[in-house]
């Protein structure tokens, strides 16, 4: 077992088995959270914990096993976990701050049409630690705080909801990261049990909902899970998460080329979203080779968002930051499989 699993109150508890006073749950909890990695580092505890410590659990720790820098200040990561397995997170710049986007699971199992990380499917669940440790690592790695999180790489978080949820209330906890819950956004495809759950659990967390496309034939081509959770009973669900939170609901439309990118599609989607508090966050697309899918032009994707705006749905378009660096979903770890990535890649 890993000590890095145990939520705060079950390390407690082995803690007081061991003999131990529950302040020194507290101890340990903030050399985690500042990316100790053994044990052993954790000078202010009592040697002979730390040697009981290290013979009953493991202490994992994620490595930055390669660093990508594209010329507008993104970064991207691929991070190895103890069992060899890979995941990417990506930092990027914006006037707001810093945020960092990481992965909940290794690949996924949703295998939408578009995306690099549902290629070969899911290997397994990120592990609440795991998550916490993208962020510790690629903080040290960009050298700069980051103060934004976005559940936006590799993997559906609703897919992995209880490892999902213990990540939160790691990196919210007001004695380690202390990240706030309103920096915090995470992208479904649309899993409804889980955006109800989330919404009782995490009413100050953001949500994003992957739309893509707002009528049910063409959003079901593009996106398997959307067969199970139709448009016509998730739409009903965004709109009541959003009055029950008080919180604007962010959809994602990635603009393909001849897909879902004309202003018939614009109309529509815009009367599907009449009267939902919520923004619509347009990506042209970033292709992946195999998808045989094609991106739109900017011009394209503004004339979209000018639509949609006119109709009265907030929209922005996304810079595209990183496209140099491989920076879509599931690339860099799939490039990396294939022996694609040269030496000068190797960075750290
Ligand atoms: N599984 C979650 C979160 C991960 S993907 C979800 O589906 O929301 C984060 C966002 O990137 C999603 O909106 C996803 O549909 C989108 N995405 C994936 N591949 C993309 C690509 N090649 N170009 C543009 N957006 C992509």
């Amino acid at each position: 077992m890993d000590f890095r699993q145990l939520t705060r109150e079950q390390s407690r508890e082995a803690l007081t088995a061991l003999g131990e006073k529950p302040f020194r749950e507290k101890q340990i909890f903030r050399w985690i959270c500042r990316g100790a990695e053994s044990f052993s580092e954790m000078t202010d505890l009592p040697a002979a914990l730390r040697e009981k410590l290290s013979a009953e659990y493991s202490f994992g720790k994620a490595k930055v096993l390669l660093t990508q820098r594209s010329a507008d200040g993104t970064m991207k990561f691929l991070l190895s976990f103890p069992d060899g397995e890979k995941a990417e997170a990506v930092f990027m710049k914006y006037s707001y701050g810093n945020s960092l986007c990481i992965s909940t699971q290794i690949g996924c199992n949703m295998r939408c049409a578009f995306c690099a990380s549902g290629l070969s499917g899911k290997r397994r669940d990120l592990l609440s630690w795991e998550m916490l440790d993208e962020y510790i690592e690629c903080s040290k790695a960009a050298g700069e705080p980051i103060n934004h999180v976005v559940l936006m790489g590799m993997g559906e978080p609703f897919d992995n909801y209880e490892n999902v949820a213990g990540f939160l209330r790691l990196i919210h906890d007001p004695e380690g990261i202390n990240l706030s819950f309103r920096n915090i956004t995470v992208s479904t495809c649309g899993l409804i049990p889980g955006i109800v759950r989330f919404g009782d659990e995490f009413p100050q967390v953001n949500l994003a909902v992957s739309l893509h496309a707002s009528d049910q034939k063409a959003r079901a081509a593009l996106m398997p899970a959307a067969k199970a959770y139709t448009l016509e009973k998730l739409i009903p669900v965004c709109a009541a998460h959003a009055e029950k939170t008080g919180r604007r609901v962010t959809f994602e439309y990635a603009l393909i080329n001849g897909k879902n990118d004309s202003q018939e599609n614009a109309r529509a989607l815009a009367s599907l979203l009449k009267g939902i508090n919520c923004h619509v966050n347009l990506i042209p697309l970033n292709p992946v080779k195999e998808t045989g899918l094609d991106t739109v032009s900017r011009p394209a994707a503004h004339a979209f968002a000018e639509k949609l705006e006119a109709l009265g749905i907030p929209c922005t378009v996304r810079r595209s930051l990183g496209a140099d660096i491989d920076a879509a979903c599931g690339q860099l770890r799939k490039k990396h499989e294939e022996g694609a990535l040269d030496e000068n890649d190797a960075g750290k």
